[in-house]
């Protein structure tokens, strides 16, 4: 086995191997880009390189620098994870010629499985089923309207060198066909600096089934059961599980038997995916699947597939490697149960899932296997993928783990970005993934019913009340009775709309909001945790308070959403928590809207300077004191960074009456 091997890739997935790594006593190096100097990888690794700046090309996609930093730091074999470097044949013969392991297939087997047409002309030469279609050379755009017209509509259009469904345009109708093609070539070359496309039948009602299989060197093969991945948004997964719902003996053997015959067509080795599209209109047929595409490497889901089979295949990949033949033979596998997987990642579904950025200042995962390769502290930055976290739940049934899952993402709180966790815990309450009905257009079907969440209720105002106003739990009352029950004035800004409440105080530990239904009995705090009583169930949430730089503001994270106030503060406006205000810093990752002040210009305290909006919230920056504008450094349209300075002041004259203050 390897004493250190070299992980060539940063997040979750590096966090995951160096798991593994660390059980089998083999010491790990990690690799960073300047965004990463904090990331956990590197904290969890026993030796960290740095690799270059922060964009992809001069970090993670650079294998010279990788393969320097495996070399100069005495490891043996390089694990390069999923995505980046992952299927990258030129990357492999570069790491053996350095005379160092490629934890992963051979480059050659890299190369017949990395361009979808040559891969699905080889499928269909080895009797593998292929969906009928165009995979030739011809790209001439009337012979290939010919083709779809052959193949009948609708149709895809599919980049052969695509990877997580970009360059993909479905066709529904001839006369849409020309600018399909267009959009499709476009994207393809943006994306993979190859614009060569294929055409295939569009199968109507899709699942994505894939089949995990494993090779050794020498010659074995097995596989370990299917996934199934259906829901799944512009043709990116959100929820897998495993094994796939409605499966049956006889077609989980014939796609078993079609995904090891792929493998040993092109004699591979390590772990590997073979994906399905399969006919989803009825139960599942022997002849109702087609080989899509193979995916060289560990697959993001591949958590699911451990949880059922109890095996652990990082350690599967690092021995194979090693040069030792496979763990198990096909007898000795078994399904045990069932598992999902729920990929939560920094994005606003109710703004088109648009990736979100910002610094995580509150992160508490439910009760699950959490993969994940962020803290508390950590910056989502727009550099790279802005997934969070994978949930891993297993149970002996399918409802048992998706109960599992639903609890563990309702409590799962982030505070500090926007996140998927509302939406995919509504996924788990649809009836229809329920009941096992699964498909790729589920998702898209009934987005709008999977989007609307409940409206903010009493519960929620107050305990953002409690936080806003500082409520000291065990004297709630003092200060504010005047007779009867006692109420509080509660302004807040919620998605840049003010929202004016009113907090009822009708004992310590009960409280209501004026207009607002029901009213929250046996109030408990303890730590950020908010507990209470309200028609006639227990009621939870993390209430968090993210104040910085002169902007107040309260989370509270319920029912695995996510409420943020900001709480506009009437006695002090622009109070500037670091005392000094000689600059205003940007309170959340966001962009300058707008622009009050320039360089020399006099304000006075409370006026405002400039416009932010972040997550689709407005927050207007005050001047913290009266004084003279030294410099603004930011401009209109500019993405700014959380704690960024954005506008300096001159230095103030010094007095005796500014030592005194307040
Ligand atoms: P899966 O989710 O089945 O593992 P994906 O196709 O979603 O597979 O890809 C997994 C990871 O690899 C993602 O981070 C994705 O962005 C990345 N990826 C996939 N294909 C490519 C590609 N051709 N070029 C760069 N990155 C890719
Ligand atoms: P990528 O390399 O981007 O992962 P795939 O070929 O694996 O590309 O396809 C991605 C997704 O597109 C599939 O999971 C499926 O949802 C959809 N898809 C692919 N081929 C077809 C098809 N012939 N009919 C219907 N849907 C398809
Ligand atoms: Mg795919």
């Amino acid at each position: 086995m390897f004493s250190k091997i070299l992980i060539a890739n940063r997040g979750e997935i590096a966090c995951r191997i160096i798991r593994t790594a660390r059980l089998m006593n083999i010491a790990t190096v990690t690799v960073y880009s300047d965004a990463d100097a904090a990331a956990r990888h590197v904290a969890m690794a026993d030796e960290a390189v740095h690799i270059g700046a922060s964009p992809v090309q001069e970090s993670y996609l650079n294998g010279n620098r990788i393969i320097a930093a495996a070399l100069q730091t005495g490891a043996e074999a390089v694990h390069p994870g999923y995505g980046f470097l992952s299927e990258n044949a030129g990357f492999v013969d570069a790491v053996t010629a350095a005379g160092l392991v490629f934890i992963g297939p051979s480059a050659q087997a890299i190369r017949k499985m990395g361009l979808k047409d040559a891969a699905k002309k080889l499928m269909q030469d080895a009797d593998v089923p292929v969906v009928p279609g165009y995979h030739g050379d011809n790209q001439d755009a009337g012979f290939l309207a010919g083709k779809a017209g052959e193949i009948g509509y609708p149709v895809l259009i599919k980049a052969r060198a695509g990877g997580g469904g970009k360059g993909m345009r479905k066709v529904e109708h001839p006369s849409g066909f020309a600018a399909a093609l267009q959009s499709a070539r476009r994207e393809a070359q943006a994306s993979f600096g190859d614009g060569h496309v294929l055409i295939e039948k569009y199968i109507s009602t899709p699942r994505h089934i894939e089949v995990q299989v494993f090779g050794d060197n020498f010659g074995h093969v097995v596989h370990l059961f299917e996934r199934d991945c259906s829901l799944q948004r512009r043709h990116q997964k959100v929820i897998e599980e495993a094994p796939a719902p409605g499966m049956n003996d006889a077609v989980r053997a014939a796609m078993t038997e079609a995904a090891v015959k792929a493998a040993r067509t092109i004699d591979y080795s390590g772990a590997g995916t073979v994906e399905f599209i399969v006919d989803g209109s009825g139960p599942l047929r022997t002849d109702g699947f087609w080989f899509m595409e193979m995916n060289t490497r560990l697959q993001v889901e591949h958590p699911v597939t451990e949880a059922i089979t109890g095996q652990d295949l990082v350690e599967w990949q690092l021995r194979i490697a090693a040069g030792e033949i496979l763990p198990l033979g096909q007898d000795d596998l078994r399904i045990e149960g069932h598992a999902f997987e729920a990929r939560l990642y920094a994005e606003d579904p109710a703004n088109g899932f648009l990736p979100a950025t910002g610094r995580l200042t509150h992160l508490n995962f439910g009760d699950a296997r959490i993969d994940t390769g962020v803290e508390v502290g950590a910056e989502i930055s727009p550099h790279y993928d802005p997934m969070i976290a994978k949930i891993i739940t297993h149970d002996g049934s399918r409802t048992g783990a998706l109960q599992k899952l639903h609890r563990a993402l309702s409590e799962t709180h982030v505070a500090g970005t926007v996140t998927n966790v509302g939406f995919l815990a509504a996924l788990c309450r649809h009836h229809g993934f329920a009941a096992g009905r699964v498909d790729t257009g589920l998702i898209e079907r009934d987005l709008e019913v999977l989007l609307s969440g409940p409206e903010a209720g009493a519960p929620v105002f107050v305990f953002a009340g409690i936080a806003a106003l500082d409520l000291d739990l065990s004297d709630a009352m003092s200060g504010w009775r005047l007779w009867g029950d006692a109420s509080h004035a509660l302004a807040l800004v919620h998605n840049g709309a003010p929202l004016s409440k009113r907090l009822m105080i009708h004992s310590r530990d009960s409280m209501s909001v004026a207009g607002h239904d029901g009213r929250l009995d046996d109030i408990r705090r303890s730590g950020s945790r908010l507990t209470a009583r309200f028609e006639g169930r227990k009621v939870t949430a993390d209430v968090v308070r993210t104040d910085s730089a002169g902007v107040r503001g309260v989370s509270v994270l319920m029912d695995g959403r996510t409420y943020w106030f900001v709480v506009p503060d009437p006695l002090d406006t622009g109070s500037d928590p670091a005392g000094g205000g000689e600059e205003v810093t940007a309170p959340m990752t966001g962009v300058v809207k707008l622009l009050d002040v320039a360089a020399g210009q006099s304000v006075q305290r409370g006026d405002r300077l400039l416009v932010m909006e972040a997550m689709k919230m407005e927050l207007s920056l005050t001047a913290p004191r009266d004084g003279v504008i030294a410099q603004v450094a930011c401009a209109v349209g500019r993405q700014v960074a959380d704690g960024t300075v954005l506008v300096r002041f001159e230095e103030a004259e010094s007095g005796p009456e500014r030592t005194g203050a307040h």
